[in-house]
């Protein structure tokens, strides 16, 4: 979507780094993180909402989530990882890991 600033992101237009990249999915670190490690989780196309996005790709993106959620709870010492799905706040489906202490 041209005006979608996290398909910005995926095609570079906005210089971000990501900490994950496959064929499907990018992540990178959330610009205003909730807990050291908040990293944001999206698929490359364009879908507002998780149950629009194709099971090839969501397949992908939940499980790049699951990696990546392990990876960050060695990486902080989090207790557990958050996960949360949006699509309001930018129109582009979304996880957020977000580190958590019990
Ligand atoms: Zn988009």
């Amino acid at each position: 979507m041209e005006n979608c600033i996290f398909c910005k992101i995926v095609r570079g237009e906005i210089p971000t780094h990501f900490t994950y990249e496959n064929e499907y999915v990018v992540a990178f670190p959330d610009i205003h993180p909730k807990a050291p490690g908040h990293t944001l989780v999206i698929p490359k196309e364009h879908h507002q909402w998780f149950y629009e996005v194709p099971k090839e790709t969501a397949d992908e993106w939940f499980g790049a989530a699951q990696m990546l959620g392990l990876k960050l709870k060695e990486e902080t010492g989090a207790d557990y990882l958050q996960l949360s799905i949006i699509g309001k706040d930018v129109p582009h489906a979304h996880i957020h890991l977000i580190p958590q202490k019990l």
